[in-house]
């Protein structure tokens, strides 16, 4: 067989493979959304940089600068924002409407 069907069939695996671990993650986690623990949260920023949904927001305070979950609704609990952040300063809370009273339940 040719190299190049056989690298073709590689590639396609993979992305099928990756296809279905998201897949299966964004289920898994679909009635979850990020929160910032505020106390162990050092502003550090790592966390922004990760998420592509605009989900985090650096908020000045006071008291020092912190993460907050600004657009919460937007957030798929994909947990890549967590494997970031070296303080355990976010975690993954089921959803409440007491948590957010203006969100939108999203079927990804
Ligand atoms: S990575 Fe962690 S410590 Fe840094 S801003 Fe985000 S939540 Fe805070
Ligand atoms: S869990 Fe995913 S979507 Fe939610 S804030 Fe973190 S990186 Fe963004």
């Amino acid at each position: 067989m040719n190299i190049v069907y056989i690298y073709i069939y590689i590639c396609i695996g993979i992305v099928a493979l990756w296809a279905v671990f998201n897949f299966y993650r964004s289920r898994k986690n679909k009635n979850r959304v990020i929160c910032v623990v505020e106390s162990n949260c050092t502003g550090c920023g790592r966390c922004l940089k990760r998420c592509t949904r605009g989900v985090l927001e650096m908020q000045k305070t006071e008291t020092g600068t912190f993460a907050i979950a600004k657009n919460p609704n937007k957030c798929n609990a994909c947990g890549d924002c967590l494997n970031k952040c070296k303080f355990n300063a976010l975690k993954l809370e089921e959803r409440t409407i007491q948590m957010f009273p203006s969100l939108v339940f999203l079927n990804y």
